[in-house]
């Protein structure tokens, strides 16, 4: 076995048998890894408090041939504003569960990784209308499933007769082929921001509509693709 040691924001726990748990992270250099923290239910345990969700850490595990096993944990940034607020609670809980089921187990991708550890770093500073939305719309393109915002997704039509939204084709459709969701030209024009990563465009308008629209559109273009709900992200708001 070979040992590893790897900046690694925590994604999720489970508990193991009576005293451990199993850790989801998602790691720098390897992507997504799933190890066992050995003894961490236990209340004397040096390093339980550190894999809690949404942890940034410095972690080191003994590579295994199924599940790692975690050696040593070191704090990097806990977030303790985001974990004592709970509606940013709730945005890095949805935050950390989306990577955890959207991105793939395959291999690491540092660009991932990049958006991770900044949405964490802002959402700690302070909550933002668009963090979330812009989060999710760059990793959908980060991840290759970015919408199509130029034509209908079903007969390639452009033009100002684009108002509709389909998450099921993930892209604009026409009045022709509409029978989706409406969307705005700006909520259009902020989501193709957010896909090329020019958070801070959006960022700079302030709370609007279409915040709450991008924002819909967002997690409604999320959960089409895992077929299923982002379940922090329906926990009640504050
Ligand atoms: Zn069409």
């Amino acid at each position: 076995m070979a040992l590893y040691s790897e900046h690694a924001v925590v994604l999720r726990t489970w508990k193991l048998g009576e005293a451990d748990r199993i850790v989801s992270m998602y790691g720098a250099q390897s992507g997504k890894i799933r190890a066992v923290a050995k003894g961490v239910r236990k209340t004397r345990s040096k390093f339980g408090a550190r894999l809690e969700p949404i942890s940034y850490i410095d972690v080191q595990c003994w590579k295994g041939r199924d599940l790692d096993i975690v050696t040593q944990v070191e704090s990097i940034e806990l977030f303790p504003a985001i974990k004592s607020d709970l509606e940013r609670l709730r945005k890095g809980l949805g935050i950390v569960e989306v990577i955890e089921e959207l991105v793939g187990d395959s291999s690491g991708d540092f660009e991932i990784f990049r958006l991770l550890v900044r949405v964490l770093r802002r959402l700690e500073q302070g909550d933002s209308h668009y963090l979330l939305s812009g989060f999710l719309w760059r990793l959908l393109q980060v991840e290759g499933l970015a919408p199509q915002l130029e034509s209908c997704v079903e007969c390639g039509e452009d033009g100002e007769g684009l108002t509709q939204f389909s998450t099921s084709g993930s892209g604009l459709v026409c009045r022709a082929h509409g029978n989706s969701v409406p969307i705005s030209r700006d909520a259009v024009k902020v989501i193709a921001w957010m896909c090329e990563g020019e958070l801070n465009r959006a960022l700079s308008l302030g709370d609007s509509v279409v915040r709450v629209e991008v924002e819909a559109l967002a997690v409604a273009q999320i959960e089409s693709q895992l077929n299923h709900k982002v379940k922090a992200l329906h926990l009640p708001s504050y």
